[in-house]
């Protein structure tokens, strides 16, 4: 049998700051090969990653996770890869972002029988080129789509089980950059200063509404992240200026139809200004249908409350899976995550792996 907290421990020693693996993939593999997971390892680029299956009763269940974690930073009051235990409380970098998650699965999946696999890469952290896009790839060509997939990103706000994401939004980025004419402050007439080129496009797209939220979305919200024009003295006329934008948005739009907005918006104010956007995400909504009920089931019957179903947050690789198979994501009160003595009490991961077991019962029949 494997214990949560155990297996944990093990992960936590294994120092995985993307895009090192530090050994936590091993640890992994030998637990599931233990328990008759047939492992396939798929090195894409530096990036280690597998896929885990175990074929059983019931519907395809894949739970996708990631073993890398972000830099620990200083001022630990526990070694950040120590896997270190006190008053109940299990301390690394990774506990509940997202190792935490890993073990608790692994620990279900010992315990109930079920079809049942794992996506693991090590780059989610990272560029997120070389994980879980390229094992998708892959499991489509073996033909082992999944008929659902839980990510085990901690999705819990204040307890364990008050929040399941059914999708995320979009995000994208844009930089402006506005040419003008350098010259002095005292004659305008010479110059075209690019500030005052870039404030008024500025200002229509912090105006526009985009939207007033969906179904499942809060709206949609555009930031200007960066107005840079890096003028030292209070004489010159700026040659040019930059602008950084970031959109966060719900179902409502796609990266191309923002796109086409922004450069619309820019073609009316200042057709010679430059734009480079990047499109880091495209939203996604999983329907509520047979799948999320059984992971909202699993939950209630292990916490007595039902989960908030919400898309709220930063992207995820649930936005690659989610064009091949309905995916759902839940995990661990996440609020210790990227932060310093990130930890999670064991009590909670125990409960955890209930749920995940639950899941199994529930899906794999
Ligand atoms: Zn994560």
């Amino acid at each position: 049998m494997i214990s949560a907290p155990a297996l944990l421990r093990d992960l936590l020693r294994c120092p995985s700051v993307t895009p090192a693996d530090g050994g936590a993939q091993a640890v992994l593999i030998a637990a599931l090969e233990g328990l008759g997971f047939e492992v396939t390892r798929l090195k894409f680029g530096e990036i280690e990653n597998f896929f885990a299956e175990r074929k059983g009763p019931g519907r395809h269940l894949c739970f996708a996770g990631h073993t890398d974690v972000v830099p620990p930073g200083e001022g630990w009051s526990h070694g950040p890869f120590a896997g270190e235990e006190q008053d109940g409380v299990l301390y690394g970098r990774g506990a509940v972002d997202m190792k935490g998650g890993i073990a608790a699965f692994v620990a279900a999946a010992a315990r109930v029988p079920g079809h049942v696999s794992l996506l693991i890469t090590g780059d989610e952290e990272g560029e997120a080129v070389d994980g879980t896009v390229r094992v998708l790839e892959w499991m489509q060509d073996a033909r082992k789509i999944p008929d659902f997939c839980v990510v085990g990103e901690p999705t819990s706000k204040a307890r364990l089980g008050d929040v399941v994401k059914v999708g995320r939004r979009g995000s994208l980025n844009a930089v402006i950059t506005m040419p003008g004419r350098q010259g002095h402050a005292a004659y305008p007439h010479l110059a075209q200063n690019a500030v005052h080129k870039l404030v008024p496009v500025l200002a229509e797209l912090v105006e526009k509404k985009l939207d007033d939220g969906s179904e499942f979305f809060e709206p949609s919200s555009l930031q200007i992240t960066s107005v840079d024009v890096g003028n030292k003295v209070t004489n010159v006329i700026p040659g040019e200026a930059v602008a950084k934008l970031n959109i966060r948005f719900n179902d409502l739009h796609s990266g191309a139809s923002l796109t086409a907005w922004v450069k619309d918006v820019l073609a009316r104010h200042a057709p010679d200004a430059t734009l480079a956007v990047k499109v880091s995400g495209e939203s996604f909504l999983t329907q509520p249908g047979d799948e999320t009920g059984a992971l909202v089931r699993a939950i209630e019957s292990v916490t007595g409350f039902e989960p908030e179903r919400n898309t709220g947050g930063g992207t995820s690789d649930a936005r690659f899976i989610a064009r091949y198979c309905p995916v759902a994501e839940f995990g661990l009160v996440g609020t210790s995550m990227h932060k310093v003595d990130e930890a999670v009490p064991v009590a909670e991961l125990a409960q955890l792996a209930d749920i995940y077991a639950a899941l199994i019962r529930e899906f794999c029949r």
